[in-house]
Formats: C-alpha cells, sequence, structure tokens
C-alpha cells in the first residue's frame, strides 16, 4: 500500500502515473512536514474584520451604480479557520428561512442540508461562498461585471490564504470555472488510481511553485443530485454511476482531511430524496425578496435580461404554423413494432418508411416520458398537453438554479438530446450551453433561453421538439410526399432570409412525383435566430444544387416529370382504379434492374396497371441500390405485359392535339390503345357515346 497524504492510502501506483507522481509527491511530502510541524498555521488574521470590510466594500459597489442593497443579505462564513476541509460553495440564495444576517452554515436552505447529511458541516469544515450576497444564482453568472467580482473574490482569495484545510471542496461548475480561471498558472492535477480511479486532485501551488498549500476537488453541485426524485431504473443507473463518483471524490476528501463523513451517501441514501416543502409564509417571504433583488438589479443594470418573475416565465410556442404540417398533436402510441431497416431509396418503400418515423417518433416520447419520471416521478406526464410541459418546467426552474453549465446536464438528459438527428446543424450535436440556447431559439421556443437553468433549458428544447417531430402532413399534400431512405433522410438547412444555420430536418419529404424535389418547410416567424428580421422565411436546403419545391398542393402536383407516377392528366383514362378495375391483379410486382448484369431487385407495391384487356403495368424509373443507374425497371416475370409511360403521354397526346376531350366519353381501352388512325378511334369514340345515350334515354 502506498500512502499518499493524510489518511489516503491507494494502492501501488502504476507505471501510467509515475512521471505527474514524481513531480508532485515531492510537494506532498514537504506539505505534509509543514503541517506536522505547525508551519502550515494561519497568522492571526481576523475573519470577522475582513468580513465587515468587504461588506462595506460590496455596498458601496451598488451604492456606486444608483442601488441601495441592504447589508443584511450578505453571508458569513461558518466554521473554523483551522479546519483540515474547506466547503467552496458559488453564492447564498433566498431558500431559507431566516434570510437576514446570516451564516452560510443553515440546514433550512437544501443544499447546505445536503451537506450536513453528507456529514459536512460547521463542526468539521470550514464553509464560505465565492459571492457572500444572497441572489439568484443565474444573475451572479449573467450580470455580475469583473469589476464586482474582483471584490468579493479579493475576500474569497484573503480567506484562502489564512485557512489551514489541506483540502478545498469545490461544489458545482460556477465555483469550478472562476477557480480555474484564477489558479490556471498556479495548479497541477494528479490523477488517482486503482479504488480511485476517475478522480484528479488539483494541487494548488505557492507563489514560488515549489510547494503545495492545499489539494482542491471538484465535485457536482448538491442541486445536481436534487433534482433527482425517481426510483426507477434510470434514477438507479445515475445514483450508481454520477452519485457513486462523487461518494468517491468526497471519500478521497475525507481521507486527506481526516474527518469522518458518511460514506456512500449519494449512491445508497434514501435522505437524498427527502422533500422541501416550505409553509406557504416562508414561500411567499422569500418571493418577495427575490422580487426586491430583481427590482434591484434592474436599476443597476438597466435593459439586461432577467429572471423577471418567479413562475410563469416560459412560454412554448406551440403554434409555429407552416405550411407542411398540420397543427394537431397526434397521440402516440407506446408500443414500438419490430424494427425494419429499410436501405434502399426509392418510392416503393414509401410505407415502410413513415412507418419507421413514427415508431422513432414513439420511441422519443416513450424516453421522454422516462427521463422525466426520474424528476418528477409523482407526475403523470403527458408531453401533448401544454399546461403539464409548461408545468414540468415551472417545478424545475422554481427550485434553486445554480445548474447552468452543460457539463452539469445528468447525462440522461444530454444523451436524448443528443441522439436526435432534428436537434443537430449538419449532424453535430448539441455540446455546449450556447448550441443548446441556438437549438431552443430555432424551435421557436419563447423567453429567453440564458435565463433557464441546464435542466430547464434541456426540457424546454425537449419538449418543443416533442411536438414538432410528432406532427404529420396536411391532408391535402400527404399523398404528395414520400419520406426517402439513407443520406436523403437528413437534410441540413439554412434560413432564406438571414442565411443563418438552422436544425437539420429530420425526417425530410420528397414530392412524390420527382423524388429529387425537396419539399422545402417554411416558417411565418423567421427561423428564430437572433438576428433574423425575415418574418415569412423557407429553410432551404444548404447543397444549393439541391432542388426544392414548397409544400403546396399546386406546386407539388405540378412538378414536371411524367416518367415517374402521380399527376399526368392520362392517368385517370388510361389506369386501372378501385377493386371494380383491379379486381385479382397482383398489388405489387417485383422488378428488376434494367442494366445487363445486374442482379438489383425490388418490389413495387403501388403497380400502376392500364386498361389494357391485357393488364398492363407502366414501367417507373428507380435508382438502382446496387448500381446506382437509374432507368425504367421491368417486372422479374417476364409473363407480364409492360408499356412506357411514354407510349400513354403520346398516344393521350393524340386525342388531345384532334380536340377530343376523353372525359366526354366511354371509357373504351380497345379504342385508345387501336391500332388505327386517330380520327378513326374518335369517330368510334362518338359513335359508342351517341349508342349510350341513346339506351339510356329509352
Ligand atoms: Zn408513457
Ligand atoms: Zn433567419
Ligand atoms: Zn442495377
Amino acid at each position: 500500500m502506498f500512502r499518499l497524504f493524510g489518511n489516503l492510502w491507494l494502492d501501488d501506483p502504476p507505471d501510467s502515473v509515475l512521471t505527474a507522481l514524481d513531480g508532485a509527491l515531492p510537494l506532498i511530502r514537504n506539505l505534509q512536514q509543514n503541517i506536522t510541524h505547525g508551519m502550515h498555521r494561519s497568522s492571526n488574521w481576523s475573519m470577522d474584520a475582513a468580513f465587515k470590510c468587504y461588506r462595506e466594500e460590496e455596498y458601496a459597489w451598488w451604492k456606486l451604480h444608483n442601488v441601495e442593497r441592504s447589508r443584511k443579505y450578505l453571508v458569513h462564513p461558518s466554521g473554523r479557520l483551522d479546519a483540515t476541509v474547506a466547503c467552496h460553495l458559488f453564492n447564498p440564495t433566498f431558500e431559507i428561512d431566516e434570510p437576514c444576517d446570516g451564516e452560510i452554515d443553515d440546514p433550512s436552505n437544501p443544499c447546505i442540508a445536503q451537506l450536513h447529511d453528507v456529514g459536512l458541516s460547521a463542526g468539521n469544515c470550514l464553509i464560505f461562498d465565492h459571492s457572500a450576497r444572497r441572489e439568484d444564482s443565474r444573475h451572479c453568472k449573467m450580470l455580475y461585471p469583473p469589476d464586482l467580482w474582483d471584490i468579493h473574490e479579493a475576500f474569497v482569495f484573503a480567506l484562502r490564504s489564512n485557512i489551514e484545510a489541506v483540502v478545498e471542496i469545490c461544489w458545482g461548475a460556477n465555483v469550478r470555472e472562476r477557480m480555474l480561471r484564477r489558479l490556471q498558472n498556479n495548479m497541477c492535477t494528479l490523477p488517482l488510481w486503482g479504488r480511485y480511479e476517475g478522480v484528479t486532485l488539483y494541487l494548488e501551488l505557492g507563489e514560488d511553485k515549489t510547494s503545495v498549500r492545499r489539494f482542491i476537488i471538484f465535485v457536482n453541485h448538491p442541486q445536481f443530485f436534487m433534482f433527482l426524485k425517481g426510483t426507477n431504473v434510470r434514477a438507479q443507473a445515475f445514483r450508481t454511476e454520477q452519485g457513486g463518483r462523487q461518494d468517491l471524490m468526497l471519500e478521497v476528501a475525507s481521507c486527506l482531511g481526516n474527518i469522518v463523513i458518511n460514506a456512500g451517501f449519494y449512491k445508497l441514501s434514501p435522505l437524498l430524496l427527502r422533500p422541501f416543502r416550505p409553509t406557504k409564509a416562508i414561500r411567499e417571504q422569500r418571493d418577495t425578496l427575490k422580487g426586491q433583488a430583481y427590482a434591484e438589479l434592474k436599476a443597476a443594470f438597466p435593459g439586461a435580461t432577467l429572471i423577471s418573475s418567479v413562475k410563469g416565465t416560459l412560454s412554448l410556442s406551440q403554434k409555429d404554423h407552416n405550411e407542411l404540417q398540420g397543427t394537431k398533436l397526434p397521440v402516440i402510441e407506446h408500443i414500438l413494432k419490430e424494427h425494419k431497416i429499410v436501405t434502399k431509396d426509392n418510392i416503393a418503400n414509401d410505407k415502410a418508411l413513415e412507418e419507421i418515423r413514427l415508431q422513432n417518433v414513439a420511441r422519443f416520447w416513450g424516453e421522454l416520458h422516462d427521463v422525466a419520471v426520474m424528476f418528477m416521478p409523482d407526475a403523470s406526464f403527458n408531453f401533448a398537453k401544454k399546461l403539464e410541459c409548461q408545468q414540468l418546467i415551472n417545478t424545475i426552474e422554481a427550485s434553486e438554479g445554480e445548474l447552468y453549465h452543460w457539463e452539469e446536464l445528468p447525462a440522461s438528459l444530454a444523451g436524448l438530446i443528443q441522439s436526435q438527428d432534428g436537434l443537430r446543424i449538419d449532424q453535430h450535436p448539441i455540446g455546449s450551453r450556447k448550441e443548446a440556447e441556438t437549438a431552443y431559439r430555432l424551435l421557436h421556443c419563447n423567453g429567453s433561453p440564458e435565463t433557464f437553468s441546464i435542466v430547464g433549458l434541456a426540457f424546454a428544447i425537449l419538449i418543443t421538439y416533442a411536438w414538432s417531430i410528432c406532427r404529420t402532413p396536411r391532408d391535402a399534400i400527404n399523398d404528395l410526399m414520400v419520406l426517402r431512405a439513407s443520406s436523403k433522410g437528413i437534410v441540413p438547412r439554412v434560413c432564406s432570409s438571414c442565411n443563418g444555420r438552422v436544425l437539420d430536418d429530420p425526417f425530410a419529404y420528397y414530392a412524390k412525383n420527382n423524388v429529387d424535389y425537396y419539399v422545402v418547410k417554411s416558417s411565418q416567424t423567421g427561423c428564430g435566430l437572433i438576428d433574423c428580421t425575415g418574418r415569412r422565411v423557407l429553410l432551404h436546403p444548404l447543397d444549393r444544387s439541391q432542388s426544392y419545391v414548397r409544400a403546396l398542393k399546386k406546386n407539388l402536383e405540378n412538378i414536371p416529370n411524367f416518367r415517374t407516377r402521380g399527376g399526368a392528366e392520362w392517368e385517370q383514362y388510361f389506369l386501372r382504379r378501385g377493386q371494380a378495375e383491379l379486381g385479382e391483379i397482383p398489388r405489387t410486382v417485383e422488378l428488376k434492374c434494367p442494366r445487363e448484369g445486374c442482379t438489383g431487385i425490388l418490389e413495387d407495391d403501388a403497380p400502376r396497371w392500364t386498361i389494357h384487356s391485357v393488364p398492363t403495368v407502366v414501367l417507373r424509373q428507380f435508382t438502382c441500390p446496387d448500381c446506382q443507374r437509374k432507368g425504367d425497371w421491368k417486372p422479374v416475370n417476364t409473363a407480364i405485359k409492360y408499356i412506357t409511360s411514354e407510349t400513354l403521354s403520346r398516344t393521350w397526346g393524340r386525342f388531345k392535339k384532334k380536340g377530343c376531350d376523353l372525359a366526354q366519353y366511354p371509357r373504351l381501352a380497345d379504342v385508345y390503345f387501336a391500332q388505327g388512325h386517330i380520327t378513326i378511334r374518335i369517330a368510334q369514340l362518338k359513335e359508342a357515346k351517341r349508342l349510350a345515350d341513346e339506351s339510356n334515354a329509352n
């Protein structure tokens, strides 16, 4: 066994860490010696006196910015300067029973209560905040300018240089961010091994860089675990992985500082799920103080975006009318059928692709439901109901919103966002807070994404995305479009007005008449980007060579390509329709690639049969999945007669040229397709009509 420091014992170090250890170990031994000989002890620095100075400076700063903010809401550190362990938090909030002239160690605040449950308190630690003023943490993060931070940090760093703690536990990404910025040139890292594999110790160096002042460990913020109220499989996995990691880091800290804590708290303790339900009077008092703080900030920072009120800040836009989709939300069944894989990209697979699309949508709704249950196990969610979604987000935002960084998003939420093709730009998954805020805007959510906690932001994105993908095409155009498989299924896009990049289209539709035409989606309210001044915009393909058509019935019908199905005028006269005319004729036809030597085969599940007395199939063009060539595919069964659409179009054109409107006459295949001159055939139709009229009259 190997003793690193204090009570921290590890297996003998493996070769992989020897280099890092060689540099760090002499410094660590040195720290141990200093402590043993009492050289680490602080002078007679007075925390109380320093705090009073700090409080006055902070008060003066606000005064200089036209606001009188009460000194009562600056919160004093707790614990002794000679504690071996320090807990470093970001800032105190109004989530407290007695807000005036307080100390940080007050377990009526849920975060501090969690520290107590872990076994950390003023009894064995020094606890302090990076900013001592009660505030919504998001406002500190968003609004405090550097010169204000300088005042807070002057105190914090004076305090830090006068405490005896050998290990400092920094809670949450806000603290980590500021500490790494301040100490970037005075730190080195030591990754641990064996039982503590995955834990990284930060060594804060003295000014001379030849000594270690103390160890720093960055752990997750208490709120990271507070959101999670569920006990389902996902929640258990979260506690095993994330909770287990947190326990390990705290175990390292307790060994370094030689204190006793509750081992395995985050992984196992039911106390973690304990609800906090303050009384109505307390809640109202807190809301009043928050309201006052907002007004003060508004005065100091005119024009800044604030978390404007305590409740009902968010409104998700469910409208977002566009040409392509209907507005009603279909009920999504949670039943998943066997997942088919369709690689062949052609119209014949249209139905299978639509089925897969619906399955993907249903799977996503199911996963979203599972994730939400992790956070609010008591609620039964119906994500199709706007009000329930609003409540979920309000509940999340009403808790303390200190989780702000993308890295503080639970993996299950981040993973769900990143797994969705339609939440990417150029198929690059969201990986930062900034990208998430952009996605929020592109989904046309109302409100300011920068005011959300990262968890609230993630849910707002997931819910609006869920709404958008479950909408189906409008009835009027549904039959005029097809989905396509493979690389054509996802389309990167730009806004027609501002040219900004928007989210990829995860379920791209194409015109049925000609699948080379992408059906472009539109928006009435710009693309959502901040700089977009457009109102009616098209989200057209990034690839300028990609043809596209708007999602209007007329446009889709008029796509000029009579070689593929749909729209050609002759169809209504020459093709068999309905059971009466189709009878026993097969509804699928196996086709083969026309190219010699190629073995490509596919199934046309919507063959067009003519009214020839011997049913004849109209050839269609497909791109061969095997040889990639395009051509008229012929039936595998050589007994099946076939004809090209050009031939039919030519025949129809002859009638038309002579001014003959086929709609006026009976549908007679033996006349339409007869060998005789067109004038003879028209005379035949006229005579047939006269005879039919006469027999009707009788
Ligand atoms: Zn469900
Ligand atoms: Zn735009
Ligand atoms: Zn082929």
